[in-house]
């Protein structure tokens, strides 16, 4: 153990929210000698990479969850974590149901064959897809929609038969709300074209933040589970002398930050916070979601993901996750399949067992088939992604004399992956070591 954390003198943070930039930025300031107590809310760590036990003793990500290739910050913390190891690589593919037939939208072959778009637009589809992954630097296209992108870089008609539809089942937003700099990037990233890895016989994320945990109390940190931060106190000058998390009333030198905005903003104006901090966190909305976990006793889908676009259903994709890491299968399950449907948060018109109906029978219209699931697992994550909308800023990583701030809702436009989240926390960590040093 290094000698700093021996000093019961230590700096004490509170960091608030354990999902993986939390848990991150938790063990970056253990191992700078810190005390850290970790708040978390739910009964469990992970947060939106958070996993659930399945049926057969299984564990399962909450959504689907893969290691994507090309995410190097992800790579780098496997490996610190010495988890690196134990991946496995496999290449997937992934496919969007268009009038009950699968296509890739990524291969020419597939595009040109798409009649929902005339033969010209088919071209003009491919050249952006080629543009988008020859383009590094994204800034000109900030604070500029994704319809403008996409009418200058192809037309009118792929937005509508594409990306406007695509645009709604990410976010609910129109595509003259969503942001353009946020689409280019993601497109240049080609997911579907990298490797995606898994750890068998287990949930990645899980063992991820398993091994956190581990790494974070032996240097002497905590972690609250079913803990929320309930109050924040500020001094006049806007400093946070201490946090109450759960009944508990903690004396800190500092707060980091990772729960979603929308969750702290009533805290902070509990808090008579500067309205500047408001006003900058204020503006920040979320997604929340449905997630659908299910034990099936056939295979509804060729393809680890796939997209439904023509006709919609209820769920944006499926994510045949069996499908990815086999050793989720038994003799029962042949697939194990996880549904996502995201929600502008506040609206939930559903309860779980009629969103459960809904999906079954959103499943067997588009599959054509009487699928009855094994099991079904619900839940429901209330503040699941920021909505990336047009003219989205980043807040800064330090909002008041030792209030940080980090998260998957500073990493725009970045794609955004539980290794950009971890690098948010890891950076706004070592920024709080170095005030503080
Ligand atoms: C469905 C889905 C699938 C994804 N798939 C992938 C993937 O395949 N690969 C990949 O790399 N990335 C994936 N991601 C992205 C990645 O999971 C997220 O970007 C990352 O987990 C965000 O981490 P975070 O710590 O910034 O936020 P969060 O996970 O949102 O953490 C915030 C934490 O704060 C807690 N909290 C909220 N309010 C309070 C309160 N009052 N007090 C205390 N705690 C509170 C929450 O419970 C939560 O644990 C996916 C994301 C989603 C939603």
């Amino acid at each position: 153990m290094p000698k700093k954390t021996m000093n019961k003198f230590r700096k004490k943070v509170a960091v608030l929210g354990g999902g993986v930039s939390g848990l991150a930025a938790a063990l970056t300031l253990a191992e700078g000698g810190f005390k850290v107590i970790v708040a978390e809310s739910s009964p469990y760590i992970g947060g939106a990479a958070g996993s659930v036990g399945i049926p057969d003793g299984r564990i399962a990500s909450i959504g689907y969850h893969h290691i994507v290739g090309s995410d190097k910050r992800l790579l780098e913390v496997l490996n610190k974590l010495d988890l690196i190891s134990r991946v496995n690589w496999k290449k997937i593919h992934v496919s969007t149901l268009v009038d009950k037939k699968n296509i890739d939208l990524a291969s020419p072959k597939d595009v040109m064959l798409f009649k929902r778009l005339p033969f010209i637009s088919r071209f003009k589809y491919m050249f952006l897809g080629a543009r988008c992954m020859l383009t590094k630097d994204w800034s000109s296209w900030k604070d500029r929609t994704v319809t403008e992108f996409v009418k200058s870089w192809a037309d009118e008609k792929v937005l509508q038969a594409i990306f406007a539809p695509l645009v709604d089942i990410k976010f609910g937003l129109l595509s003259d709300q969503a942001d353009a700099a946020w689409l280019g990037r993601r497109l240049s990233h080609a997911e579907g074209r990298t490797p995606f890895g898994f750890i068998p016989c287990a949930s990645w994320n899980e063992e991820m933040c398993q091994e956190f945990k581990r790494r974070i109390e032996s240097l002497g940190g905590e972690i609250m589970l079913n803990t929320p931060l309930n109050a924040i106190a500020l001094d006049k000058k806007g400093k946070v002398k201490s946090v109450k998390l759960g009944s508990k009333t903690i004396k800190v030198d500092a707060a980091l930050n990772t729960i979603p905005p929308p969750a702290l903003n009533p805290i902070l104006i509990e808090a008579k916070a500067p309205s500047r901090w408001l006003r900058v966190l204020g503006g920040i909305k979320y997604m929340s979601c449905y997630s659908l976990l299910a034990g099936l006793p056939t295979v509804p889908f060729r393809d680890y993901w796939t997209v439904f676009l023509y006709p919609r259903a209820i769920f944006g994709g499926c994510f045949s996750i069996s499908n990815l890491n086999h050793t989720l299968i038994t003799k029962k399950d042949k697939a194990v399949i996880n549904l996502f449907t995201n929600l502008e948060y506040g609206k939930r018109p559903w309860s779980l067992k009629k969103y459960e109906e809904m999906v079954i029978s959103d499943l067997q219209t588009v599959t054509g088939k009487k699928i009855r699931p094994n099991w079904v697992k619900t839940n429901i994550i209330k503040f699941v992604s920021p909505i990336f909308s047009v003219g989205y800023k980043n807040p800064p990583a330090k909002l008041g004399e030792n209030l940080y701030l980090a998260g998957i809702y500073r990493t725009y436009p970045k794609f955004s992956t539980t290794g950009e989240a971890m690098a948010s926390g890891i950076e706004t960590a070592n920024l709080l070591l170095k005030d503080f040093n």
